[in-house]
């Protein structure tokens, strides 16, 4: 499995086949953000340490932030949106796609620290 795909399947980065998730669907928002405490495959502590997940927001705001100025730019030189309507459309997609965003930033931010390690558990 390559990094992008453990990344956005929300997979352990060590072995890439354990979940990080207890449920890998995002928009169940009781279940949001409620990962395994360790990995089933080979067993990998998914909280390296104590608020280790804090850093995850700098990688969901840096996404956010990207979202939207593609978002922008799309609708701003491809259509003829009035600009100040483009920014309510993009407030639209930043609430549709935060709880996607939470966690796709907190996969990365653990495979940022985990180096994958390809041998069989
Ligand atoms: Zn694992």
């Amino acid at each position: 499995m390559t990094l992008l795909r453990s990344i956005f399947q929300f997979k352990c980065p060590n072995c890439r086949e354990g979940s990080l998730f207890v449920n890998s669907n995002p928009y169940k928002l009781r279940e949001l953000n409620k990962m395994h405490e360790r990995c089933s495959k080979c067993n990998l502590k998914f909280s390296l340490e104590p608020g280790f997940y804090q850093g995850a927001a700098y990688v969901s705001y840096a996404l956010q932030v990207l979202n939207s100025l593609i978002i922008f730019n799309l609708l701003f030189w491809f259509t003829t949106i009035y600009w100040k309507d483009i920014i309510y459309i993009i407030l639209v997609f930043i609430i549709i796609l935060t709880p996607y965003i939470v966690v796709v930033s907190r996969s990365v931010w653990i495979h940022m620290f985990v180096k994958h390690n390809s041998k069989k558990f």
